[in-house]
């Protein structure tokens, strides 16, 4: 098993794979093979005495711990590799606070709140304190939380800050401290975390339970973190927490990538981190073993316009590759059809496959044109982010159910299915329940328990719908003893008349949102059965809302999604390679982003974005823009990106040259002109859903939920109405399984079997999927056949 780091690694990446010392931070360029240093660490470590649950490793996507896992099972086996502790920062955080909720008063079963929930309580808390929501609005107040928890700010120690704040900002500290003290204590009370107190509560946690700290200290006897310029405050406090004991840590990063600043993150990190560990050994990496080298020149020469940034060294040995063609557009619809166009030349040309390629941009919105371009050609995509299965109101209101019958203090859920499907029971009465819950500092739901002793004023019938919904979630609560998540599921969208109300109505939107409950309920039963595979029997509604609560943007590409364009955001490709990408919308308020406005900070970190999109590409990369686009209801008229002008001209193929568009010959001297020569900002600020004058504290939060149920999973008739039952999880099982075989699973596809261990109903084998990687499979549960 022994690994040969020698071969796989130069020089440098070796030193800092089995450098074991002391902390170690390796700071390098895009695609220098940092990740791959982090992996082979852990395979190091797991083959010189350290057992695999001793190892913590946090990664910024989910996707990312998987893959590392997988790469990790191949050196060592999946056995051990199983038993890393391995995922994103609120993935892992979540899971020792489920363990520990106890010691800061919370129960295991508390809910995560998502970006909308904690908008919508905010929302509430500014009306119910009388202020004007127009002056303090939701999004802004929001933000501001965000960034106050991130910094460990808490709720009393907020107005001690207010000499930071400028002008008119300064006046709303006092307003702002309230509402945030109000969200603090009514998640709280609904037994709610947001995204922000799963780092901030772990904090807590640690800080004030020493005995817990101590634990965990002993049991992550090595701590490693990838992507550390994109670690805020409250991250690195953590990471300190457990490691300034015994100083085994170690962080990779990219000052030259850090995008992530209006969550918080903080590139001082990166240079503080030497100082919070003085005897840190740093390695750098300057070979790319990514791109060509005309990608890693022009990326590099794009980079250094930052003034901002730690001077590296970045250089790459591959062929020098083709320069980077740019493509004008004369509108966003032409734009997909270039670069839908361009794709299908170069599969032509170069025999790639479609997972081959991606397409990244700015904003989500950008992602339609393409869309509708690939769709007509039929050219197979996948898309991530945007507007999110789990975002659908129809999966909100189900997840809504859900969540209270496992946290029933959830008050963003039972605000939202109090009366839907509807009961009769109106806003007066939940206005009732709100002051009645709030006087007394109780949940609604306890509210709604005892009407009389919280002196809640309602007529008889009122009264009586009140307790048939609560008999309604407690007829739920008891079916969870002995049913699985899948189970107790279908009776929920069942029983609470919600697919009823669904299918009363047979317009084509409504069609669409029973698919989504059926494809939930489907995603649901793979999840169970899934997890029957792995060994684990019984997965009960919490484990179900705990996966999809952490779901991040890349992590919708679950197992098998075949050959695909990718379509994503820049900050979602963050980490990622793909042989040919395509930066589009290289324009004027949109990349760089018009929120950025004219602030030097907020310019550097769009032109940072721009660097780990280009770096993405191994062979080819192609940037394109448009002169005209629709946004926000309206035609806008762009002008190029100053970016362009950032590149060396000497890696670009310019318009004129490559002659892609009927808008070229007006406008080809016009662009050369401006590229080299520098042209006037022509357009100011355009508004935003934001507004126009976003500083950087006040940008709003990425979302970062935005999964979708796994497509290839076959349909079943569960809430259709029907009497059909569909198969239950479990009702799978193969026999005759030998090494050497080749399977197909219903999930992961095509496979071959590595070994089979253990007998009857223990007997597992463990399969090398060809787009999934390693997987271990109970045969008792699995569905696969042999082909
Ligand atoms: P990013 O900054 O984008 O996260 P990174 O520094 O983490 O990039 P990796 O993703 O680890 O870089 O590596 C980039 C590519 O180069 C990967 O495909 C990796 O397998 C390959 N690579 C890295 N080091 C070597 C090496 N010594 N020999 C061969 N291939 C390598
Ligand atoms: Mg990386």
């Amino acid at each position: 098993m022994n690994t040969n780091y020698i071969e796989e690694l130069n020089e440098s990446q070796c030193a800092a794979v089995t450098y074991n010392d002391g902390p170690s931070l390796v700071i390098a360029g895009a695609g220098s093979g940092k990740t791959r240093v982090l992996t082979y660490k852990i395979a190091y470590l797991l083959e010189n005495g350290y057992q695999p649950w001793n190892i913590l490793a946090l990664t910024f996507t989910n996707k990312a711990a998987r893959e590392m896992k997988e790469r990790i099972a191949r050196q060592v086996g999946m056995e051990r590799a199983r038993y890393l502790w391995m995922g994103t920062f609120h993935s892992v955080f979540s899971r020792i606070l489920r363990a520990e909720a106890q010691h800061i008063g919370f129960t295991s079963q508390f809910t995560i709140y998502d970006s909308a929930d904690s908008k919508s309580l905010i929302r509430s808390i500014i009306k119910e304190m009388g202020l004007d929501e127009k002056t303090y609005k939701p999004g802004m107040v929001q933000a501001r939380i965000s960034s106050a928890k991130n910094h460990l700010v808490s709720p009393t120690g907020y107005a001690a800050n207010k000499e930071a704040y400028e002008g008119d900002m300064a006046a709303k500290v006092p307003a702002l401290r309230d509402i945030y003290t109000r969200y603090w204590e009514r998640c709280r009370q609904a037994g709610a975390m947001d995204f922000d107190d799963l780092l901030v509560y772990t904090y807590i946690l640690f800080r004030d339970f020493p005995e817990v700290l101590v634990r965990y200290r002993e049991q992550f006897r090595y701590v490693l973190v990838d992507e550390y310029q994109d670690t805020n405050y409250a991250q690195h406090s953590i990471v300190l927490q457990l490691t300034k004991e015994n100083q085994r840590v170690c962080v990779v990063g990219d000052d030259a990538q850090s995008i992530y600043s209006f969550r918080g993150a903080d590139i001082d990190n990166i240079l503080y981190f030497t100082k919070v560990y003085p005897n840190t050994k740093v390695f750098k990496l300057e070979q790319n073993y990514r791109s060509t080298q005309t990608i890693v020149c022009a990326a590099n020469s794009l980079i250094e316009k930052n003034e901002r940034q730690i001077r590296k060294e970045v250089f790459s040995e591959k062929e020098r590759g083709e320069p980077i063609g740019v493509f004008q557009a004369y509108s966003d619809v032409e734009e997909g059809d270039i670069v839908a166009n361009k794709i299908a030349e170069l599969r032509r040309e170069h025999s790639y496959g479609y997972a081959d390629f991606a397409i990244l941009y700015r904003t989500n919105a950008q992602s339609r044109v393409f869309e509708e371009a690939l769709r007509k050609r039929s050219m197979p995509y996948k898309i991530y982010g945007g507007l999110s299965f789990y975002q659908r109101k129809e999966i909100k209101d189900v997840i809504a159910y859900f969540r209270l019958v496992v946290n029933p203090n959830d008050e963003e859920a039972f605000k939202r299915i109090i009366n839907y499907p509807a009961r009769g029971i109106g806003d007066t009465t939940v206005g009732k329940i709100i002051s009645a819950a709030t006087e007394n500092g109780v949940s609604l739901w306890a509210a709604l328990c005892e009407p009389l002793s919280y002196g809640l004023n309602i007529n008889k019938g009122t009264h009586g719908k009140l307790q048939g919904f609560r008999e309604l979630i407690e007829g739920f609560m008891a079916g969870q003893a002995d049913k699985n998540a899948y189970e107790i599921g279908t009776d929920i969208i069942r029983q609470s008349g919600i697919i009823n109300d669904v299918c009363q109505d047979t317009s084509p939107e409504n069609l669409s949102r029973k698919e989504n409950i059926e494809e939930l309920v489907n995603g649901m039963n793979d999840f169970c059965a899934l997890r029957q595979e792995e060994g684990n029997p019984n997965i009960s509604l919490t484990d179900f809302l705990s996966e999809i609560a952490l779901l991040t943007d890349q992590d919708s590409d679950k197992a098998d999604d075949g050959e695909k364009i990718t379509l994503m955001t820049v900050h979602s490709a963050k980490g990622l390679e793909f042989k040919n990408v395509f930066v589009v919308g290289l324009e004027e308020n949109l990349f760089p982003s018009g929120m950025a406005g004219d602030s030097p900070r907020a310019l550097e970190e769009e032109r940072r974005l721009f660097y780990v999109a280009i770096t993405r590409a191994e062979e080819h990369c192609y940037i394109s823009f448009a002169k005209t686009r629709f946004r926000y209801g309206k035609m806008e008229f762009g002008s190029p990106s100053r970016f362009l002008r950032d590149i060396d001209v000497n890696y670009l193929q310019l318009p004129h040259e490559v002659g892609v568009s009927r808008a070229v010959d007006e406008g080809a001297g016009r662009f050369r002109r401006e590229i080299e020569g520098g042209f006037a900002r022509t357009a100011s600020p355009s508004r935003t859903p934001y507004g126009s004058n976003f500083s950087d504290r006040e940008r709003p939060r990425a979302q970062v939920i935005a999964p979708s149920v796994p497509k290839n999973l076959k349909k079943v008739s569960a809430v259709s109405g029907s009497n059909a039952k569909p198969a239950s999880a479990g009702s799978a099982s193969v026999t005759g399984v030998q090494a050497g075989q080749m399977i197909e699973h219903e999930r992961f596809g095509l496979g071959e079997v590595i070994k089979v261990e253990g007998t009857g109903d223990n007997a597992k084998a463990t399969i090398h999927f060809k787009n999934a990687g390693d997987k271990q499979l109970l045969l008792r549960f699995a569905r696969f056949k042999v082909i």
